[in-house]
């Protein structure tokens, strides 16, 4: 029977090990994926850069889901090298074709002087709150403090701005902007769920700061009692955003936020409802479709919907908020297949979803190759509240 050590040296005689230097060369010329088998606080004290932390007790459950592609070169490293060496042996009987692992370790690593990162790492109330992202290997530690470190506008805390700006709330997204010059009456209670009976008559932008900030303390929300113009525009989208969520009702909006997220190279997440449809879709400048390569100009006066005719059903913009969200969320990670250049639409009654691809227009007047309109425009509102629909 051996003991610890000549079992130790045993594995060591089956693996490859390389030292720091031949280590930092490979990290150079093969891009491996660099395995971290130490435990937590061990990581948080610092690790290689570009590692992912997989530690050594996880090892067989995990790797499969980080390093998928079993022909890629696999670094590992724990402290001293040992670990490590009892990891490469694991991957080596997993069928990883290229297991490399680093002789002396971080320990070594460090004192031969090479770069190191130091993690941000959630605190322990955060690591509770998010605990139901933290167990999405697509999201995890490093996507939740991605998530809040960003910065989502809001436009229009009303049927739309409701749902998304409380799903992003909860989700951790550190600072909503949100954009609204109203104030919340009786006709609103029927959908816009993040305002109550309470505030009657209040800014709809505070309500929804009051709201949010109940919901989680994580998030900082930035009030604009604005109405989106060519004059406030670029001051607001100037501050800086991830993605923006369109939940304005009126064309003059749309157009203008479309071409100011053109120009500020801000994704948009589209959303628009009516009665029992609605559909949504995001606007990612020069990757996909814009507002204008669909409807170049908004329709004259005499084309537009009645002013009288928008009902919609109360839980149809929980949908479509909540969809918004959704893809707001993976483009702030940047995971998924985000709706760009896909129309989403839902309807209601049928209780259907269904696809179209929407194409990019090269003659667009906004994204396209030789642009005409390079200067914002205030169309004349033609209609308040009115039905904003993408298709019609
Ligand atoms: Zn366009």
């Amino acid at each position: 029977m051996s003991n610890y050590r000549d079992l130790l040296q045993q594995v060591k005689s089956e693996i490859d090990e390389v030292d720091s230097t031949r280590a930092r060369e490979l990290i150079e010329e093969e891009s491996p994926a660099i395995v971290d088998v130490r435990e937590r606080d061990e990581w948080e004290e610092g690790h290689l850069p570009g590692a992912v932390h997989v530690p050594r007790g996880n090892l067989e459950s995990r790797i499969e889901s980080t390093v998928p592609d079993k022909t890629k070169t696999v670094l590992l490293y724990c402290a001293g090298g040992n670990r490590s060496a009892f990891a490469a042996k694991t991957l080596d009987e997993l069928g990883y074709e290229h297991v490399v692992s680093l002789a002396g370790g971080y320990t070594d690593w460090k004192r031969n002087g090479l770069p190191f990162e130091i993690p941000q790492s959630l605190d322990e109330a955060k690591r509770r709150r998010y605990s139901r992202h933290l167990l999405i290997p697509e999201v995890g530690e490093e996507g939740q403090l991605r998530l809040l470190e960003s910065r989502v506008l809001l436009i229009g805390a009303g049927g739309l701005g409701s749902p998304a700006s409380l799903y992003l709330a909860a989700a951790g997204v550190g600072t909503l902007g949100i954009v609204d010059d109203d104030a919340v009456d009786e006709t609103n209670l029927q959908r816009q769920i993040v305002h109550s009976t309470e505030r009657l008559g209040d800014s709809k932008a505070e309500s929804a700061k009051r709201t949010i900030e109940a919901l989680n303390p994580d998030v900082t929300v930035k009030v604009f009692k604005e109405r989106l113009t060519s004059e406030n525009v670029d001051r607001i989208l100037g501050e800086g955003w991830d993605v923006i969520v369109d939940g304005a009702d009126n064309f003059p909006t749309r157009y203008l936020l479309n071409d100011a997220s053109v120009w500020h190279k801000v994704p948009v997440v589209h959303g628009s409802i009516y009665r029992f449809e609605g559909q949504t879709t995001v606007f990612k400048p020069y990757e996909g479709p814009c507002y204008r390569c669909l409807f170049p100009q908004p329709p004259p006066p005499e084309m537009a919907p009645s002013c009288a005719e928008g009902g919609v059903l109360g839980v149809l913009p929980g949908v479509i908020g909540s969809l918004q969200a959704s893809e707001t969320l993976k483009l702030a990670l940047g995971i998924g297949e985000p709706l760009v250049g896909r129309l989403l639409m839902f309807d209601a009654l049928e209780g259907t979803f269904t696809e179209i691809s929407l194409r990019r227009d090269p003659d667009c007047p906004v994204c396209g190759e030789n642009p005409t309109i390079t200067d914002y425009i205030d169309y004349v509102e033609f209609c308040q509240g009115g039905r904003t629909h993408v298709s019609s």
